[in-house]
């Protein structure tokens, strides 16, 4: 895994239409995208367009509230749109022990089967 750090991510190019990702919704504030290596039948990333610092949960301060209720809440509208009506899990990994690769945050969406508990 990469070391922390704020440095332009693949997300930055995704953002900015540089490399082809597969959009499932997009508003001024946040992108959702279907994930390169899926887990499960369906795999969605969702992510801040502006990174701010965010670059996991873990650099989170007051001022981004806001974009954190609005990552939970498109994660909520797009399980809706993908018809996970029985279920779905939320992920954030945070760091090198929590498995985190890409250091833009990101909320992954995933469903489609049984998730399991504990994750492991
Ligand atoms: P993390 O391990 O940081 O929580 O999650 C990063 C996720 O980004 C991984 O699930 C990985 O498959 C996904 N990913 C990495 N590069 C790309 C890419 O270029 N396109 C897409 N769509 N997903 C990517």
């Amino acid at each position: 895994a990469a070391a922390p750090s704020d440095s332009p991510t693949i997300f930055d190019k995704i953002i900015n239409k540089e490399i082809p990702a597969t959009v499932v919704y997009e508003d001024d504030k946040v992108l959702a995208f279907r994930d390169i290596a899926p887990q499960a039948p369906t795999h969605i990333l969702i992510i801040p367009k502006s990174k701010d610092g965010l670059t996991g949960l873990s650099k989170a301060e007051e001022r981004h509230c806001e974009i954190l209720g609005c990552l939970l809440y498109t994660a909520k509208l797009v399980a809706k749109q993908e018809g996970l009506d029985d279920g779905f899990r939320i992920v954030i990994n945070d760091g090198p022990k929590g498995c985190q690769s890409v250091y833009h945050i990101h909320v992954h969406l995933l469903g489609g089967r049984q998730m399991n508990w504990p994750p492991g």
